[in-house]
């Protein structure tokens, strides 16, 4: 049996696609961090996960360390395949290949 298309289907889902739409074009005009940023230079946080200064930050040299970077992170939430946003970060995209200490299993 086909399922029926209601009015109601339709505007919810319109209504769906133009707020995704919205958030993500939201999201891409938000500003990079940078490694200057406070809050970057406070959490470690590079937009490179392999130049991470190990010796500083043990985390990122524990075992299987170099597979942490923010892609791998639980709290990010990818844009696009370069950039994602992260809470400890509020406005503003990291890099899909940055790092910082606070990264999640
Ligand atoms: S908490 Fe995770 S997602 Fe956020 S900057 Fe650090 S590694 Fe990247």
């Amino acid at each position: 049996m086909m399922a029926q298309i209601t009015r109601r289907t339709l505007i919810n889902a319109a209504i769906a696609t133009t707020g995704a739409t919205v958030i993500a074009r939201f999201s891409h005009a938000q500003e990079i961090v940078s490694n200057e940023n406070a809050t970057a230079i406070a959490m470690g946080y590079v937009a490179d996960h392999t130049s991470v200064d190990t010796a500083k930050w043990t985390k990122k040299a524990a075992p299987g360390g170099e597979n942490q970077k923010c892609t791998s992170c639980t709290i990010y939430q990818s844009i696009d395949d370069d950039y994602g946003l992260c809470p400890i970060f509020v406005g503003k995209r990291v890099h899909a290949n940055g790092w910082c200490n606070g990264w999640v299993a």
